[in-house]
């Protein structure tokens, strides 16, 4: 079935100072998803606390923390048909060394750390991302 929906993904710090922010764009917009707002941010404890709260168990979540809040992030949302699915589809697994070729982490991805983008990743968490970065579920500018 068909749904319009939006999503959230965060282009990573690396990403960012790599100067890939554009080609990620570019990949998302060539699929019909598009940009309804962005805002370039620096994340800081309490945001990435609540962000990866899932993770923040974990042992290596202090690394993540670290990388996370190491630059600029680009935050942006996209909408489209099944754009959450899809973005998903296109950015690939979490492990960029195990992402086929032509997804965004298989072609530009470092490994299970640094894998380009974080994208919103059921409609519950595209809502609550939505909001904690644009204080809307649908941030038209
Ligand atoms: P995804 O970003 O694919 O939804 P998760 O929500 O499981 O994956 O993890 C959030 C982020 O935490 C990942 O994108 C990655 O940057 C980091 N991460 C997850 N698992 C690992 C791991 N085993 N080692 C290092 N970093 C990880």
């Amino acid at each position: 079935m068909k749904t319009i929906e939006t999503t959230l993904i965060l282009v990573k710090p690396d990403a960012v100072a790599e100067g890939l922010t554009g080609q990620v764009l570019h990949r998302l917009e060539s699929n019909g998803l598009k940009i309804l707002n962005c805002r370039m941010l620096r994340l800081n404890a309490a945001l990435l606390q609540e962000h990866y709260a899932h993770l923040s168990h974990l042992p290596f979540f202090p690394e993540i923390e670290k990388f996370m809040s190491s630059g600029p992030v680009v935050a942006v949302a996209l909408s489209g048909e099944n754009a959450i699915a899809r973005v998903r589809d296109l950015l690939g697994p979490t492990d960029s060394t195990k992402a086929p070729k032509g997804t965004i982490r298989g072609d530009l991805g470092k490994d299970k750390m640094h894998n380009v983008l974080h994208a919103s990743d059921s409609p519950e968490t595209a809502q609550a991302e939505l909001r904690r970065f644009f204080g809307s579920t649908e941030p038209k500018v």
